[in-house]
């Protein structure tokens, strides 16, 4: 399958980077096709260990292309920091294997300040947002306000733009949250220092890709969140700003009459969610604590402690529906060693005592309670096992329970992050 998507089914974190950096091998070249610096990709090989925020996960691989593409949004400064920790790694970053889109829009350091300002603002009717500035960024985007990078390439121009940016955003930035003005000069210093180093990098990416798959060469496209923080169908409002469903891939890419011809859904074998909105199946207290630690479930990007729970029917059928998953890669499995018996949220009740199997619209979860049925466990370490035979009989029902309740088939599952730790099925 020469045109892929891997994506995430639930609330994000599912572990996309480490399945791209494995799947990147079979590609020739990788496509992040929206979103910023708020993800948080972690990948370990032998490289070291990366959290990575805006590159693609294919930089690790020499004979990958890697894309970022008109969908997405850049922080000038936020890149050029990761490719300089990926250089001092020993890896190489040179316009032949990173190519940045003319059409994706500059994140400036005052919508990462606003994006802080507003989330100030709301104090406890917070969003969770990640202050990279991601909200503010694509809302200029919608108002027709965005400068695109291949406006560094045109200097009249990106100064002229600027300049009405800045106008517009300090009446928001003075006005409405009584913070300081950016002055012209200080952003155009900021650009300096770093948009001049990315230039060699900004190309028509879109042509690019397009006459790629004309000579038959492979694509993968690599999102980031998941399908439940999807702007249009997620959980709003307590979604990203843009759109991290397999569909729009092509779009976001530069090459909206592709077809993605296999979609991984990438999947977590129990539920975790950074940031507000409804999460049904939480976790609370000692149980909650305990998952956290097994997992390590602190946010790659911030730090933040995730919330926890169960593998959630409910939501992850919608994401795959959501994602057109043609298959699933189940990650995480390893984690849920500890448990004497493997808990699921099957349905939920909702607060009017209403039980459904069916993700409901947001407002409608207030209240609602996670319906619990349990597997067994199998209490010991699963992490060496590198064939489905040599798993336990009870993680192989785990398993092929989620395939047949998801009615999609798991063809990866993995119990370690590190790349080899995968069976393939
Ligand atoms: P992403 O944003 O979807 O790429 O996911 P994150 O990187 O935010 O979170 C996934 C975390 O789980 C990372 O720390 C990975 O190294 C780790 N991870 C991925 N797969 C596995 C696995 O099968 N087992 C374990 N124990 N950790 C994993």
């Amino acid at each position: 399958m020469s045109i892929c998507a891997i994506v995430g089914v639930n609330w994000g974190d599912e572990g996309k980077g480490r399945m791209v950096d494995l799947l990147a091998q079979q590609y020739d070249i990788v496509v992040r096709y929206q979103g910023g610096s708020n993800a948080g990709h972690t990948v370990i090989n032998q490289y070291g260990k990366f959290a990575l925020n805006l590159m693609p996960s294919g930089i690790f691989r020499p004979e990958v292309v890697n894309i970022l593409g008109n969908g997405t949004v850049i922080d000038l400064e936020h890149l050029c920091g990761e490719i300089d920790g990926l250089q001092a790694a020993g890896i190489e970053v040179s316009p032949d294997r990173l190519k940045i889109s003319n059409r994706a829009i500059i994140v400036f350091p005052f919508h990462k300040e606003q994006d802080g300002l507003e989330e100030a603002r709301l104090k406890d009717a917070r969003y969770g947002s990640t202050k990279r500035g991601i909200a503010p960024v694509y809302s200029d985007k919608y108002q027709k306000k965005g400068i695109q990078l291949g406006d560094l390439l045109l200097p009249d121009l990106f100064e002229k733009r600027l300049k009405a940016l800045l106008e517009w955003k300090n009446l928001t930035l003075t006005g409405v949250y009584g913070a300081k003005a950016h002055s012209f000069q200080q952003t155009m210093d900021w650009v300096e220092r770093f948009g001049s180093r990315l230039k060699p990098y900004i190309c028509d990416t879109g042509k690019y890709l397009y006459e790629a798959q004309g000579q038959g060469r492979s694509i993968l496209f690599e999102a980031q969140l998941g399908a439940l923080r999807d702007l249009e169908l997620g959980i709003y409002p307590f979604t990203s700003s843009s759109a991290p469903l397999a569909a729009y891939a092509p779009l976001g890419a530069g090459v909206p009459g592709l077809r993605v011809e296999r979609v991984v859904g990438v999947v977590k074998a129990y539920s975790t969610c950074v940031g507000e909105g409804p999460f049904v199946a939480e976790w609370q207290g000692g149980e909650a604590e305990r998952l956290r630690e097994a997992g390590g479930e602190y946010g790659a990007a911030t730090g933040r402690p995730r919330r926890v729970g169960p593998f959630d029917l409910v939501a992850t059928r919608y994401g795959v529906r959501l994602q057109g998953a043609t298959d699933i890669a189940l990650t995480k499995m390893d984690v849920l060693s500890y448990m004497d018996r493997i808990p699921v949220c099957t349905a939920y009740r909702l607060a009017g005592g209403q039980v459904t199997e069916e993700f409901p619209f947001t407002p409608l979860m207030d209240g609602a309670e996670p319906v619990i049925e349990y597997l067994p466990g199998w209490k010991q370490d699963i992490s060496k096992a590198r064939s489905f035979a040599a798993l336990p009989k009870e993680a192989q029902d785990y398993v092929r329970y989620i395939e047949a309740r998801l009615d999609c088939p798991v063809t990866y599952v993995s119990v370690g992050p590190g790349r080899d730790e995968i069976i393939y099925r």
